[in-house]
């Protein structure tokens, strides 16, 4: 299978990016800005949802209208960063399930550690969108997948911010079939499994937190 990846190029993403990078800016402006472009990625990773017709009246006269088809979406936050995503998705399709996957990287060996994990039932019949901001080592983003498709999933779907090219070989070496969508790909990880340039670390910027 080839692997996907898009790039969501659209100047209003990329701007709003910019100011997400900066560092002077602060958490709640960060975590605004975050909730708007996750809206616009949602908009494009959607974009081939199914809909079928169904007929009803305008103030005019009956006619057939599309609507989604099928079960509910179901996006799922790799904690704690990817709630920040989730929140942008959910203003677009609040009626979308959610799963959450905890999982933190160690820091010396920067494997991805798992401590939390609920999930909807039928992840089988679900569009499933996993979110996690930085697809930085690929190691958390691989790892909560691996649990998704443990769990049933089968049509899923990885939505970052930022994606360093070393996270995009080692998530995809692992799930060639799962297509990546980002804001932006960076130049490369730093020794401490940053992405540069980047925006620093995701979660402490979201939370004021260090
Ligand atoms: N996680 C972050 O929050 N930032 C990075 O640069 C890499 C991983």
């Amino acid at each position: 299978m080839t692997a996907s990846l898009t790039v969501v190029d659209h100047p209003l993403v990329q701007h709003k990016l910019t100011l997400m990078r900066e560092r002077d800016t602060p958490s709640a402006v960060f975590r605004q800005l975050l909730r708007e472009i996750s809206t616009l990625l949602a908009y494009e990773v959607l974009r081939d949802l199914e809909t079928t017709l169904k007929t009803i009246e305008t103030p005019l006269v009956e006619m057939e209208a599309p609507v989604l088809k099928g079960k509910k979406l179901c996006f799922v936050s790799i904690l704690r960063a990817g709630n920040g995503l989730l929140d942008g998705m959910l203003d677009l399709v609040p009626s979308a399930r959610v799963g959450h996957i905890g999982l933190y990287r160690d820091p010396e060996t920067l494997v991805a550690i798992e401590y939390y994990l609920k999930l909807p039932d039928s992840l089988e019949d679900r569009n499933v969108i996993a979110v996690d901001p930085m697809l930085a080592t690929g190691n958390s983003s691989a790892a909560a997948v691996t649990r998704l498709k443990e769990h049933g999933a089968r049509r899923i779907k990885l939505v970052c911010l930022l994606a360093a090219p070393e996270g995009i070989k080692r998530f995809h070496e692992s799930h060639d079939d799962v297509p990546i969508y980002t804001a932006a790909i960076d130049s490369h990880l730093n020794d401490h499994g940053y992405i540069v340039p980047g925006l620093g670390d995701a979660g402490d910027r979201m939370y004021g937190t260090k």
